[in-house]
């Protein structure tokens, strides 16, 4: 038995990419007879809305994925996040960091970082330099002081992912609590077991592990699904046609339609033309999920599955 959960961003309709991962995390924890979470990742504010999640949850519903009482918001946790940056200051493990992001891009790389990894400018500034940056009144994000560990995860599809954990934002200079550690104290707090995800997160994932084993919280599991593609190359967009629920079925698709189509590209066999998630669950096994992302032609896009 073990607890899953589905997390998106309420910052527009979900793609069949979304809902495909959806389906896969809803699975993942059914076919355990496990619970299933939903859980808003609101903390985007330019972004994120209300009606939003609305419809993602009648998308989710019309699908035929349920799950175990309502579902929560970070912008609601905040009190958490904070908690859990306190944990790390108080252990010695933050800094404040003024750098904007043109300054990280511009600063010579460290050489033992790969690129793109924050060089470490504001880690070890002097009392005389941390005055002259309080005084520009810009605010500061917090970032975490890290000994850059080569961090390895075992992902179920995966295997084994090693990754260089620099010192990630922990708190951006706008108060608000960084994607990375809101992650890892939500599903610590809901008890999930069992991360299944996009495979576009597996490279963060080391990062969050090591901020579990910081808080001195247990690791979940994780599993990266594999992304859906356009014919372009790109991840599913609007411009790639009937991509979200809705435009299925504007094009003659029905919701069984699309979780035969889906559950086809996750590597299930689907004899009938239209099935539900429950009729999968019977037949799901991890090791069966295709590692491949699952690329649409122009052709898929537009006609019905
Ligand atoms: N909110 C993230 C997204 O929509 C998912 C994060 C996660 O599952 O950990 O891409």
């Amino acid at each position: 038995m073990s607890r899953g959960r589905f997390a998106p961003s309420p910052t527009g309709t979900l793609h069949i990419g979304n809902l495909r991962t959806a389906l896969a995390a809803w699975l993942f924890a059914r076919s355990s007879k496990g619970e299933f979470l939903l859980r808003f990742e609101d903390l985007d504010t330019a972004t994120a809305r209300r009606e939003h999640e609305d419809g993602q949850r009648r998308d989710l519903e019309r699908l035929g994925l349920d799950w175990d009482g309502e579902p929560v918001r970070q912008s609601e946790r905040m009190d958490r996040y904070e908690d859990a940056l306190t944990d790390l200051s108080t252990a010695g493990l933050t800094y404040r960091c003024w750098c904007s992001r043109r300054e990280i891009r511009e600063a010579v790389s460290a050489p033992h970082l790969p690129p793109g990894h924050y060089p470490g400018t504001c880690r070890d500034l002097t009392a005389t330099q941390i005055a002259e940056r309080e005084t520009s009144g810009k605010p500061p994000a917090v970032r975490l002081r890290t000994e850059q560990p080569s961090v390895t995860i075992v992902d179920r599809l995966h295997g084994e992912h090693t990754e260089i954990v620099d010192d990630v934002v922990l708190r951006r200079g706008d108060g608000t609590p960084a994607y990375n550690l809101v992650v890892v104290v939500d599903d610590d707090a809901q008890r999930v077991e069992q991360v299944v995800r996009a495979d576009d997160l597996l490279s963060s994932t080391p990062r969050h592990a090591h901020l579990a084993d910081m808080l001195g919280i247990p690791r979940p599991t994780w599993a990266h699904v594999p992304l859906v593609l356009a014919a372009d190359g790109d991840r599913l967009a609007k411009r790639h046609g009937a991509v979200t629920l809705d435009d299925r079925l504007a094009v003659g698709d029905t919701p069984g339609r699309v979780v035969a189509a889906l559950a086809r590209s996750l590597g299930f066999e689907v004899p009938d033309d239209e099935t539900t998630p429950a009729d999968l669950l019977d037949r799901f096994a991890a090791d069966q999920i295709a590692l491949t992302p699952w690329t649409l032609t122009p052709e898929e896009t537009d006609a019905p599955w």
